[in-house]
């Protein structure tokens, strides 16, 4: 025991944004017991935090109950990217709910807050363009993301059960497009597949005609957001967006990846994979009133970052 921070929880702590908010919650001085099952996350990304006394790796699946005296939980179990999701689909809407089940069962039992790492894709393919957290979503619920989507759904109205009848502590962000360093090279979403064919030279895919928007944001800032928000009073639980405005279409992100790698890649038009959102975009007011959080860093100084790292990996 540390006897300065907080005892934390972090389930999915070995995946991508789960590696680098284990690795923050250490550096300022907090317990973090980090639990996976590695099916998308690795050792390989938290293994700069073993000899770190104060971080604790287990393997678990949160379908399956945990338990541990802890302060705090992050609940990030997930496969997030829609190829790994979609894998073992009935597996995911089980990480989700049944997860979600275990994770408020064990916060209740030791009176711990707890955060859920939400998503953009509550809102499913959307009518309102920013999307405000108010808005209810246009979400198939018999779809190929619907295992996703719904499960995350799902997880977001168990929160707020146990927070009416339990009183629980509960938080719910919802994540808009990330990324960085330690996405999966084979993660399969848009800025990874984009920064690896880039500097293999491979063909860049672009599903669909490219003109989809997403907004992304870097991961340094979504962990910033994850903690001011963990640390907020605790009357106001969300759901809050947290995100970065700024929308691109895809066509915009090949170019820039390209034009970045100085890649002479081709770009190819693949079929655009059914119930795709065209549109994605983070109202992020609610953010900058009640956390003062504002996301610091833009596409191209984050896509620096990250395709340098790429180019170390590869
Ligand atoms: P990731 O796939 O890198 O991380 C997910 C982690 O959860 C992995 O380490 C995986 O092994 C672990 N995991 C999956 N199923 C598990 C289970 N049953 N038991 C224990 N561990 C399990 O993805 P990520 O991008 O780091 O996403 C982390 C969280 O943030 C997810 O909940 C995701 O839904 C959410 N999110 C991410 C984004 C994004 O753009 N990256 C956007 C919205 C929401
Ligand atoms: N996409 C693409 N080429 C790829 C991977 C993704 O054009 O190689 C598109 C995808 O169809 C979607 C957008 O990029 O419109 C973002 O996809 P991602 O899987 O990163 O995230 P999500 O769809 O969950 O927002």
């Amino acid at each position: 025991m540390s006897g300065l921070g907080k005892r934390i929880l972090v389930t999915g702590g070995a995946g991508f944004i789960g590696s680098h908010l284990c690795e923050r919650l250490l550096n300022e001085g907090n317990e973090v017991i980090c639990l996976d099952n590695y099916f998308t996350g690795s050792k390989e990304n938290v293994m700069h935090l073993l000899n770190n006394p104060y971080f604790e790796l287990v393997r678990h699946d949160v379908t399956e109950p945990y338990y541990a005296e802890v302060d705090q939980i992050y609940n990030l179990a997930c496969p997030a990217s829609p190829i790994h999701y979609q894998y073992n689909a009935i597996k995911t809407i089980k990480t989700s709910v049944m997860g979600a089940i275990n994770m408020l069962g064990l916060a209740k039992r030791v009176n711990a807050r707890i955060l859920q790492a939400s998503t953009s894709e509550v809102y499913g393919d959307p009518m309102i363009h920013p999307q405000v957290e108010e808005y209810w979503g246009n979400v198939n619920p018999i779809g190929i993301r619907s295992c996703y989507d719904e499960g995350k759904r799902c997880a977001e109205t168990l929160f707020m059960d146990y927070h009416r009848q339990n009183d629980l502590e509960i938080k719910i962000i919802r994540i808009f497009n990330t990324y960085g360093p330690r996405m999966h090279r084979h993660d399969g979403r848009v800025v990874s597949n984009f920064i690896v064919q880039a500097l293999e030279g491979k063909d860049i895919t672009i599903y669909g005609d490219g003109s989809q928007t997403r907004s992304f944001q870097y991961v340094d800032d979504l962990v910033e957001g994850m903690i001011k928000m963990m640390h907020s009073e605790k009357t106001f639980i969300g759901p809050v967006n947290i995100g970065n405005p700024g929308e691109f279409t895809m066509l915009e992100l090949a170019n820039l990846i390209l034009e970045m790698t100085n890649s002479t890649s081709a770009i190819k038009f693949l079929p655009l994979p059914n119930d795709d959102p065209k549109q994605r975009k983070p109202n992020i007011e609610l953010a900058e009133n009640k956390l003062n959080w504002h996301p610091s860093i833009e596409l191209r100084s984050g896509l620096e970052k990250t395709i340098s790292y790429f180019e170390t990996i590869l």
